[in-house]
């Protein structure tokens, strides 16, 4: 009997105690799906979830007293709370017909567990134990396990049919675990890709973050390069679009997804590589020379990048960031203080900071600039930026030792010139030519008074 908690991360008590209760009333019950498959893996899981025999009444009653939130109990869902942590735990149950290649139709609640694991997604998804049974492994889950395999459980064709969700879902297992697709399923999931527009964008933008934030993301986009882009069909242009320059190595498409893997797996900083240059096939041209430009592409891209953000209903947070990276990840970086505290102004200080990391990931994905001088480079960025802001540089209005109401005290009236002066005084104080102080600001704001 192979036992989760030998080799692997076991089960919490409090889940132990969910499947004991359950046992002694009569009912099987098994943890199922994905924290069996991340146990075997020897990964923490995000969640235990519960399969049991007990229909949902009887699930009901034997957790009757306990802190429950019945959130799904029509679809066979009863939440148990233990320590703060919620269990899910669910009557088997079979799908009926997906008629829009999402929704089931309706559930039939059964007993077998076996029918149970035969409707979810992939063999390695598809597996349940029990400390009483040990593994209920029924379609080689294990096996595909230990080979690095993402297989549909049954007929490829047909799984993506009742649910196009499921074609991104392996796209993303296999980016966060460096799985392969195996080939059946990964023909299937080329094949019926187009019907993933009926999928809601909600959950097609949860599936791709996940992916592009995998540890394997790149090997995924550009083997997938057909999938993702009947999704995003805005990045189709970038696929294989040579550049014809010496400072890039390879195609649009491959330097962005080398970038995306260049940088850490925030959603907003995978999302900026994988969109900064798709403006460039559409900003290209060729000089005399025969050497390629995308003069403006920034813009371009950051207008592609907010269909795209748009299109997948990202929230608005990520968007901004995504948009503002995008659009400025090309602006000049060094590490010079009057330059900083420009950009510091206009972007704000979390921003720059990731410009500097757009900047790094952007430079390494180019493969032609030694590894080393970009490192280097960013390494001299950051620590510029750390120092300055150490010093507590005034950059910002909020910052100036003047308000509005110091300069009505020396005779500047309310108004669009009062604004300016602020910002004239602001300029001063970067470039170094007045202090950040109250008197000797008053007293340079004077000689602008007398200018105008
Ligand atoms: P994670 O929680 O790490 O994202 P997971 O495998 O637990 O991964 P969930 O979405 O929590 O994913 O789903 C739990 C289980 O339900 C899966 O392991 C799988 O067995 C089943 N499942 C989820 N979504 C589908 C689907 N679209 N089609 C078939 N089975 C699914
Ligand atoms: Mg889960």
């Amino acid at each position: 009997m192979i036992s989760l908690v030998d080799r692997i991360v076991s089960p919490p008590d409090d889940a132990l105690k969910l499947l004991q209760m359950l046992h002694e009333a009569g009912f099987d019950a098994y943890v199922v799906g994905g924290c069996v498959r991340d146990s075997l893996l020897g990964k923490t899981p995000n969640d235990w979830d519960i399969c049991t025999s007990a229909m949902p009444d009887e699930m009901a009653r034997v957790f009757k007293g306990q802190h429950l939130v019945e959130t799904g109990l029509k679809h066979g869902t009863l939440t148990v709370v233990m320590n703060h942590v919620p269990y899910e735990i669910t009557t088997y149950r079979l799908d009926g017909d997906y008629t829009d290649h999402r929704h089931p139709d309706k559930v039939v609640f059964i007993r077998d567990l076996r029918e149970d694991l035969r409707r979810r997604d992939f063999t390695v998804n598809a597996m349940a134990w029990s400390p009483k049974t040990g593994l209920v492994d029924c379609f080689g889950g294990q096996a595909d396990l230990e080979n690095g395999l993402i297989r549909c459980v049954g007929n490829a064709d047909e799984r993506f049919e009742e649910d196009a969700l499921r074609i991104l879902r392996a796209l993303r297992f296999a980016a966060i675990y460096g799985f392969r697709i195996e080939e059946k399923t990964a023909e299937a999931a080329r094949r019926m890709a187009c019907t993933l527009s009926e999928i809601a964008a909600e959950r097609i933008q949860v599936e791709l973050t996940k992916l592009l934030c995998g540890k394997h993301a790149v090997e995924m986009l550009r083997e997938f390069s057909d999938v993702i882009t009947t999704v995003l069909p805005d990045l189709r242009p970038m696929v294989g679009f040579d550049q014809r320059t010496p400072y890039h190595r390879w195609d649009v498409w491959e330097h962005s997804i080398r970038a995306v893997g260049a940088i850490r797996p925030d959603p907003a900083l995978r999302w900026t590589m994988l969109l900064h240059d798709s403006g460039k096939p559409a900003a290209f041209t060729i000089d005399d020379q025969g050497v390629g430009h995308a003069k403006g592409h920034q813009v371009i891209s950051a207008s592609i990048a907010g269909q795209v953000m748009d299109g997948l209903r990202m929230d608005r947070q990520t968007h901004d960031r995504v948009l503002l990276l995008v659009e400025k990840h090309d602006i000049d970086m060094r590490p010079e203080k009057q330059l900083l505290l420009r950009q510091l102004n206009r972007f704000g200080k979390d921003r720059v900071y990731d410009l500097i990391e757009v900047h790094r990931a952007d430079r390494l994905a180019k493969g032609t600039v030694p590894e080393d001088e970009v490192e280097d480079w960013a390494l001299d960025m950051r620590r510029a930026l750390d120092d300055l802001l150490a010093s507590m540089p005034c950059f910002s209005l909020k910052q100036l030792k003047v308000s509005g109401n110091d300069l009505m005290s020396i005779g500047f009236r309310p108004g669009k010139a009062m604004g300016e002066a602020l910002n004239r005084l602001l300029e001063a104080v970067i470039d170094g030519d007045c202090a950040n102080e109250t008197d000797a600001l008053l007293t340079y704001a004077k000689t602008l008074a007398h200018e105008e």
